[in-house]
């Protein structure tokens, strides 16, 4: 590609991860190449639920991150015409030892702003669960919604046209050094790399990804038609304590743990919660399993959309409506950290979110990583 110019920043990988790098430095003026191998987004980034969550992420970095995420979801929104859904979460749940869970994370710096709701607060608040088992519910106020294949599109196109960020759509990025991305249609100039491949363990170092011990994850997804009523926020339930480390760390929640086993053991198995997220059409996404695997298969399994189906009929005390569409998607993951920031060369820096929640902590990682490349400190 001898036409192309220097740029400041080249990124690799187009999901979330990739564009939050890319108006990181676009914000600070650089000139930005975003590279993708495929001719659309494709990629976990499409195929969640775009549930950009606060409340639950856990103690720490994720949760500061999450909420600077949030911040520049909710201004990029804007400014991009991005519609939000609905904002907020209603974690409704069945069990005295959730809402023991609940209180104890009232309790701590991560419940500000957010409050437990009794049965009647919860049936005031969402008529839909006024049917379901909930003695109540964890209110937060924090989260949002977007259509997350149509969002992100909308955000590629906002960061080219508003920000000037060049994308080259159909290339495959073959290796990556200081300066120079070396793809299937000829080389690209940038000062700095950002490689966000997403769950592709495989193709760019792939010796040092093997370093943090990394897999994949396979979740299973639905999208249900409109079941005549309007969700005013993001449903959880139980299992959501267990899986979510911002509670599931909680002492309160071990003796959950063990009920939950005890009575829901194939939903644990198959790493089952509920979030239910409501489109602008009325249509539910529904969702999700959890199963690892280097390769995960691509077959859905009609038994693990069951499990979900019954804990959805469980909350909502009705039958789920039909199911227009099932998916499934894939993120990389690890045991012990949430994120990757690598840098494998001066100047380059990989970058992935090992567990499931890029959507709600991407931007934040852009500014970290555009902040450790530009900030005097690129090595
Ligand atoms: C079903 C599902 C539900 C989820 N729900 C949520 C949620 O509600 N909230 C939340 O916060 N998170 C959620 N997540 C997690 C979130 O979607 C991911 O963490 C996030 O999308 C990862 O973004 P990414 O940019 O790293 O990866 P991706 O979106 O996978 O993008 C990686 C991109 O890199 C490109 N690429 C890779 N290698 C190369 C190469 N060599 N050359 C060129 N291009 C390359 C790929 O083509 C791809 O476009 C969910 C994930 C799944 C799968």
């Amino acid at each position: 590609m001898p036409s192309h110019p220097t740029f400041d920043l080249a990124v690799v990988g187009a999901g979330i991860v990739g564009l939050g790098c890319a108006l990181a430095a676009a914000r600070l003026g650089k000139r930005v190449v975003v590279i993708d191998r495929d001719a659309t987004a494709n990629g976990a980034s499409v195929r969640n639920f775009g549930f950009i969550t606060v409340t639950g992420q856990e103690a720490g970095d994720m949760w500061r991150r999450a909420r600077r995420s949030r911040e520049i979801w909710a201004a990029v929104a804007d400014e991009a015409g991005i519609a939000i859904g609905h904002r907020g979460l209603l974690l409704s749940v069945r069990r005295p030892r959730s809402i023991a869970v609940l209180e104890a994370f009232l309790r701590t710096p991560m419940g500000a702003q957010c409050r437990l709701l009794d049965a009647a607060d919860l049936r005031t608040r969402q008529p839909a669960l006024a049917t379901g088992g909930g003695l109540g519910a964890l209110w937060s106020p924090h989260e949002l919604r977007v259509e997350s294949r149509e969002a992100i599109p909308r955000l590629a196109a906002w960061l080219e046209s508003r920000h000037g960020v060049r994308f080259l759509r159909e290339t495959a990025v073959l290796g990556v050094e200081t300066a120079r991305v070396v793809t299937a249609r000829g080389d690209v100039h940038a000062d700095a790399v950002a490689v966000c491949p997403g769950d592709d363990l495989a193709s760019l170092f792939p010796d040092r990804i093997a370093a943090y011990g990394l897999t994949r994850c396979k979740l299973q997804m639905l999208r249900l038609a409109d079941p005549g009523f309007r969700l005013t926020a993001g449903v959880m339930s139980d299992l959501g304590l267990t899986r979510y480390a911002g509670y599931a760390a909680l002492p309160e929640a071990h003796g959950l743990r063990a009920q939950l086993e005890r009575e829901q053991p194939d939903h644990l198995a198959h790493g089952v919660h509920l979030i239910v997220v409501q489109s602008a059409d009325g249509s539910l996404v529904v969702g999700d399993s959890h199963h690892y695997a280097a390769t995960p298969d691509p077959f859905a399994s009609e038994a693990v959309d069951r499990l979900i189906l019954d804990e959805f009929e469980a909350v909502f005390g009705a039958a789920a409506p039909p199911v227009l569409e099932r998916w499934t998607g894939t993120y990389a993951s690890a045991r012990d950290r949430t994120v990757v920031i690598d840098a494998p060369a001066p100047g380059v820096r990989l970058v992935m979110v090992t567990t499931g929640a890029g959507a709600s902590t991407g931007f934040a990682l852009g500014e970290e990583v555009v902040a450790q490349l530009f900030g005097g400190d690129g090595s």
